[in-house]
């Protein structure tokens, strides 16, 4: 049997995690080769606001005979408050989308030199040219720095450097313009792909803004809600499925995975996605290679 053409098993589906493209650990050829020995099928790779890890990516996939989503998390505002919204299965020509998202990586490169001149007042040499070379040549992120700060001593952990330095609001932020988020939908839709809004529980929202958020959502065309991250409880998940129902979403599972270094954390192993909600992945899976009828939760 054509080996993508098999049976999805619980686990089988990864639709969000990152490589050294962005602020991953494992480069995309080693993400697809962890991907598969965890028994993942079908893998998005989904850096932030960038295509550039794919190519390599999908090669790999092929060479271990699993399936790559074409994936993006682009870096979105709405009402003030930043927010990731994931393009699944996306057509990596379009200009629309490579435009868009190469305007967020000059946003990334002036907010990378803002970061810098922070942190370097605040006793971390040379932090640009450390962040990029930590970075290795893929976009520079938050995550970098805070591993830069965890290196240099200044913090003890990845998330006390978000708590006291990088975090909105703590002495070494910069904010971004990021695009808004009906305009990044756009761009997905364009490119023919599905639009997933990411971890919707992490934003810190309440009932009525979350309510908002997912009004606004699906009305510029969003298409599915994460459901299952690496880290949900099952309460989230509950919380998730029901407001994907009640929004007319679809659901998506995705570890989120940056590396091993989340010990927590594994490719691939989430939570089935509950039986009430409607996969994103039947939009695609049969057009990649992937019998429906043999996609399982
Ligand atoms: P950026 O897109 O450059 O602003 O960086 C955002 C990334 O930083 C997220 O995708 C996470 O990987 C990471 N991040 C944000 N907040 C935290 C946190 N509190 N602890 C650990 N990682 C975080
Ligand atoms: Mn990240
Ligand atoms: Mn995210
Ligand atoms: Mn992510």
């Amino acid at each position: 049997m054509d080996s993508v053409v098999e049976t999805l098993a619980c686990g089988g589906i990864d639709l969000h995690c990152h490589s050294t493209a962005s602020d991953g650990r494992l480069t995309p050829t080693q993400l697809v080769e962890a991907a598969a020995a965890a028994g993942v099928r079908m893998l998005a790779l989904t850096d932030h606001d960038t295509l550039a890890g794919l190519a390599e990516a999908q090669q790999a996939a092929r060479a271990c005979g699993i399936t790559l989503v074409t994936g993006v998390e682009i870096s979105v505002r709405w009402r003030q408050r930043t927010l990731h919204v994931i393009g699944l299965d996306i057509d990596v020509e379009t200009a629309a989308m490579r435009n868009g998202l190469a305007q967020l990586q000059e946003q990334r490169r002036l907010r990378a030199a803002a970061i810098a001149a922070k942190l370097e007042r605040l006793g971390l040499a040379d932090a640009l040219n450390r962040a990029s070379v930590q970075a290795s040549g893929g976009q520079v992120t938050r995550t970098h720095y805070a591993r830069l700060l965890v290196e240099s001593g200044m913090c003890k952990t990845i998330q006390q450097a978000f708590k006291h330095y990088l975090g909105s609001g703590q002495p070494a932020y910069a904010a971004a313009e990021w695009v808004p988020m009906a305009e990044a939908i756009h761009w997905i839709i364009g490119a023919g792909g599905s639009a997933v809004l990411a971890h919707p529980l992490r934003y810190h929202l309440g009932t009525d803004a979350r309510t908002r958020l997912l009004r606004e959502f699906r009305q510029a065309g969003g298409r599915a809600l994460e459901v299952c991250s690496g880290n949900s409880r099952d309460a989230d998940i509950v919380l998730c499925a029901a407001d994907a129902r009640r929004h007319q979403l679809l659901g998506s599972v995705g570890s989120d995975f940056h590396g091993p270094e989340q010990r927590w954390l594994k490719l691939g192993a989430m939570p089935p996605l509950p039986a009430s909600v409607t996969p994103v992945w039947t939009r695609f899976a049969s057009a990649l290679g992937v019998a429906h009828e043999q996609v399982i939760r």
